[in-house]
């Protein structure tokens, strides 16, 4: 008589085997998914390529990391930012720079340069290749040199790979001389491509640095020219360009009026989002195929 009960319990027992197992299965799945789905969250922002346009206020300090895991700063900002850039790298775990590029000798742009210098290793640093004779241009190129620090003067058509992304140099073709800021005209126009997404870094191009780049390739993402100033941007460089969204570098209440009521219409007759970095960091991550963008939404 007891073995029924035995074979019952067993029998039960089975069951509540077979019940547990596939509760641990479905956890187990659950659980896969939830990774996968965060791994798949990692990769986009771990595996892609990011883009940091920092607040520094009215200057331009950019930060791309490459997915192979480099690191190029676009600019540094000026003096009175450049611990906070410093603090900034620091704060997103960067270690090395490996490409350091002044886009051109203006304070708000090279301020920085020092405090960056010292604070990093530098693979090798990029120059607009124009020369301001500043204070603050100097001292920069000291400190390459103290530092035994490489450093080039890329033209237009120089291609750097990095990993399965590149950077490309748009500007200049050829120093140019006799405008109404040689140092902005002569600006380091820089493109990052990574898949089908491109940033086009225009640093502070004018009016003549515009012509002498020539036909601008198209980006997804438009570092806009001179903090929004209307000699930055026109409709030929919209229309080839073609941007989704501009990334607006400027101080709040700048006294240069940046941007100007012009330059942002124009985005609103091309359709271009704005984002500005008086609103805070702008941080956008793209696998290649889309991007996403955080952080300082509706410029003025
Ligand atoms: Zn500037």
């Amino acid at each position: 008589m007891p073995t029924p009960i035995i074979y019952a319990g067993a029998s039960m027992g089975r069951r509540s085997v077979k019940i547990k197992n596939s509760l641990i299965l479905k956890a187990v799945l659950l659980l896969l998914a939830v990774l996968s789905f965060a791994f798949g969250l990692l990769n986009i922002s771990d595996d892609g390529l990011t883009m940091y346009a920092f607040d520094v206020g009215q200057g331009d300090s950019f930060l791309f990391r490459f997915p192979s895991g480099e690191n190029v700063l676009i600019d540094a900002g000026g003096r009175s930012s450049a611990a906070k850039v410093v603090a900034k790298l620091r704060s997103l775990g960067v270690e090395k720079i490996d490409i350091l590029v002044a886009t051109h000798p203006h304070e708000d742009h090279i301020g920085g340069m020092t405090e960056v210098i010292n604070s990093f290793p530098i693979g090798k640093i990029w120059d607009s290749g124009y020369n301001h004779g500043s204070g603050v241009q100097r001292s920069m190129l000291n400190d390459i040199r103290d530092k035994k620090i490489r450093f080039g003067r890329p033209r237009a058509g120089f291609v750097e790979s990095i990993g399965d992304a590149r950077l490309e140099v748009i500007a200049p073709r050829s120093p140019i001389s006799g405008t109404n800021s040689d140092a902005n005209n002569n600006s380091l126009v820089l493109r990052v491509v990574y898949g089908n997404v491109a940033f086009l870094m225009t640093g502070d191009i004018e009016v003549e640095g515009r012509r002498n780049a020539g036909v601008f390739p198209r980006a997804s993402i438009l570092k806009v020219s001179h903090h929004g100033s209307a000699n930055g941007t026109d409709s030929r460089l919209l229309r080839e360009v073609s941007p989704d969204i501009a990334i607006l570098s400027y101080g709040r209440d700048n006294s240069y009026g940046h941007p100007h009521r012009e330059v942002m219409k124009l985005f609103r007759e091309f359709g271009v989002r704005t984002y500005a970095t008086e609103k805070g960091d702008i941080k956008i991550v793209t696998d290649g195929r889309k991007y996403s963008v955080e952080g300082g939404a509706g410029a003025k």
